[in-house]
């Protein structure tokens, strides 16, 4: 009898051991469970939000990073002629974080001296032109076509009055580079100044006059052709038409 009621102990003490042993497993979650739903969600919240400020952190960079890596990759290029009569590699200057990238045809005389584009009467209007859209030229990204200075008389480099504009071979050769800058960029709009950079990009042999003051696309991106700054400093009478394309340009980057 004794023997019988002890084997019944043993068998509750048996079942009381798996209890406790399944409790201990379940209750290994014990602290996360007991965390108020609210609580547990703000916390998630919050570390989504630390993730994405140090995701963006590191994307910043990287276009920084990625712009200079590359810039340093080119700038020795000789693929065509320019490169070797050139004085300096004209890259491109501006923001990498840019939402607007300004494209022109290529480097001319005083780029070419500088290593930097747009610097020249035409490069000062085209200042204008961004100050007067409310951003600063180093807040947007301002490129080229192709990045050498052609010359008429490439045997001399220091010669004024010696700029023409890049071949359509030149371009072409050269355009893979800007299709890079314009990948690491990743601008909402490009602006493409003039016939030479406008009919590169949207592979078209229309005139500019045509194809400005409307929104095309470029790998996925808004692209609007304008008069180039040089064609305005021998006509002012095409500003108006340069400022009513920039308010569309504005207006669609006001749009969120
Ligand atoms: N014209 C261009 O198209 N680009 C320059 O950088 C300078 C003048």
């Amino acid at each position: 009898m004794l023997q019988k009621s002890l084997s019944m102990k043993q068998l509750k003490y048996t079942e009381i051991i798996k209890m406790a042993k399944t409790a201990i497993e379940e209750y290994s979650n014990w602290d996360e469970t007991e965390i108020p739903v609210s609580a547990r969600e703000q916390e998630i919240k919050k570390i989504k939000k630390e993730t994405v400020i140090q995701k963006v952190a590191e994307q910043t960079k990287t276009a920084e990073q990625n712009l200079e890596e590359f810039k340093q990759q080119i700038c020795n290029c000789n693929k065509c002629p320019l490169g070797k009569t050139k004085l300096n590699f004209v890259f491109g200057v501006g923001s990498p974080y840019s939402d607007i990238m300004f494209i022109g045809e290529g480097p001319g005389f005083q780029e070419d001296h500088k290593g930097e584009p747009f610097i020249g009467r035409a490069g000062m209007l085209l200042d204008k032109i961004i100050e007067a859209m409310g951003y600063k030229r180093s807040s947007v990204y301002i490129a080229n076509i192709v990045k050498c200075h052609p010359m008429k008389d490439p045997s001399n480099p220091e010669l004024k009055n010696n700029d023409r504009p890049p071949t359509q071979q030149e371009m072409q050769t050269c355009k893979p580079y800007l299709d890079k800058q314009i990948e690491i960029i990743s601008p909402r709009v490009i602006v493409t100044l003039g016939a030479s950079s406008t009919r590169a990009l949207l592979n078209t042999e229309d005139v500019i006059s045509s194809l400005r003051g409307k929104f095309a696309e470029y790998n996925g991106i808004k692209l609007m052709p304008t008069y180039h700054p040089a064609a305005l400093l021998r006509n002012p009478n095409l500003k108006k038409d340069v400022w009513h394309d920039m308010k569309l340009v504005m207006a669609f980057l006001k749009n969120k």
